[in-house]
């Protein structure tokens, strides 16, 4: 029997994670049991070049058998104490140098990080309201699963069955890029909003870059009315180059969230920031978070390995950073000669290839309409041509260091006759 016929018999949908069914792009699943530097194989031994890099954790490639190795001797040593470690210790000072944060806690998720770090804003405010921007994911707790309606800031759904009205009246949705939206809100809810999470570059609506005065507006008005600042970093943390993306925009925020990468392929997640806040948690403070599994030696040494790697090799950002230029420059020569509608959304190695038309990508307003029936198209097509990109619109390209500047030539050469197809069928 097909795997996916057995899989939509015990797992929702057949899969762990809503995207991984593939129904953004109207197929069923592919399902893949091997992976090698840029490589991902299907379970019929089908070669493709991966740029979903298990949405950003492998930014090394698959397989790295030097990691490997050492992976394997972790292995010996104990997997999960639920009792204090060394490796802990050094992977919360490197993690904290790294970040020019004073005190982290490790989890095990990026869900549980941004979770815990609201609890935290709001255990240390003493207020309860929050802000998120709309297009901008924090991973699946209650709090965050908010919509607003289309174009309006008034009226609020879960965009989740289960997530009772209550639980996010507290959750206060305004426009990327739009500072008068945060300003509006923080005036008319004075001395209430603990905190304003953001993805300081947006990855879950597809790549959306803020404008640096916006950012830096951001941290001017959140610090003056006493607000926690959050930085979701759980994809950009150590993606676009060593640490925190704070550094680029001058800026520190008051708390971190990561994830990710720092997992070197395991499951982590961390929320770091100032040791005034993050005094607060339990057991020295009154904010509760506690894990089973959190800072197990196995994803901590791991997570370390990769992060000493990156911190060692800091030409892979410029190479990166190189190869998704050349990406967009590719992609939008394609859409010229193919005729086909679209725009590349990029910063530093981050990149969305957007189909439809667009004057600006600056918000959710702006890339909500994308062409997604074209998307599908693309993605089916380069699946076809042994590659695989985003099974969804809204979602990024992930490269690697194991990819290299002959296969980005090939694929856009292989994308040029996909878009030629796509535009001979419509
Ligand atoms: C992936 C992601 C999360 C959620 O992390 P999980 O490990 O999937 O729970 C949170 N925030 C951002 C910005 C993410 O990209």
């Amino acid at each position: 029997m097909k795997l996916y016929h057995r899989a939509i018999e015990v797992m929702p949908g057949g899969v762990n994670s809503p995207v991984r069914a593939f129904g953004s792009v109207g197929m069923e699943p592919v399902f893949f049991n091997y992976a090698k530097g840029p490589y991902v194989f299907d379970v019929d031994g089908k070669e493709y070049v991966d740029f979903v890099c298990s949405w950003g954790p492998m930014i090394l490639g698959h397989g790295r058998e030097d990691l490997i190795d050492k992976a394997k001797a972790y292995l010996d040593q104990g997997l999960t104490f639920g009792l204090p470690t060394e490796v802990e210790v050094e992977m919360a000072e490197y993690l904290t140098k790294a970040t020019n944060t004073d005190m982290v806690r490790m989890v095990n998720s990026g869900t549980e990080a941004t979770m815990s770090a609201i609890r935290l804003a709001r255990g240390y405010t003493g207020r309860n309201k929050l802000i998120k921007f709309e297009g901008c994911y924090h991973g699946h707790s209650d709090a965050l699963l908010v919509k607003s309606g289309s174009g309006t800031l008034t009226y609020k759904a879960p965009t989740s069955l289960g997530v009772p009205e209550e639980v996010i009246k507290d959750t206060i949705v305004c426009q990327y890029n739009k500072i008068e939206d945060v300003k509006e809100q923080i005036a008319a809810n004075k001395d209430q909003i603990a905190c304003v999470i953001i993805e300081p570059i947006a990855g879950n609506m597809g790549v959306v870059v803020p404008d640096q005065d916006f950012i830096q507006e951001l941290r001017k008005v959140t610090e003056e009315a006493g607000i926690v600042l959050i930085f979701d970093e759980v994809i950009t943390g150590f993606r676009t180059s060593f640490g925190s993306i704070a550094k680029d925009f001058g800026i520190e925020a008051d708390l971190y969230c990561f994830g990710k990468i720092i997992g070197g392929g395991l499951p982590v997640g961390a929320f770091a920031g100032k040791r005034e806040i993050m005094e607060k948690l339990s057991p020295t403070g009154g904010v509760y978070q506690a894990g089973t599994l959190s800072g197990n030696p196995l994803a901590m040494k791991m997570g370390l390995d990769v992060l000493h790697y990156l911190e060692d090799h800091q030409e892979i950002y410029d190479k990166l950073d190189k190869l998704a230029s050349k990406l967009e420059a590719g992609f939008n020569k394609n859409l010229e000669i193919s005729g086909v509608k679209g725009k590349v959304s990029r910063y530093k190695s981050m990149l969305s290839l957007f189909f439809g038309d667009f004057d600006q990508i600056k918000s959710y307003e702006d890339v909500k309409n994308a062409d997604t029936e074209t998307y599908k198209l693309y993605f089916k097509k380069m699946l076809e041509r042994g590659y695989i990109v985003a099974p969804a619109q809204f979602e990024a390209i992930f490269l690697s260091d194991a990819h290299t500047e002959a296969m980005i030539d090939k694929f856009l050469a292989d994308n040029l006759q996909v878009l030629k197809e796509i535009a001979g069928e419509k």
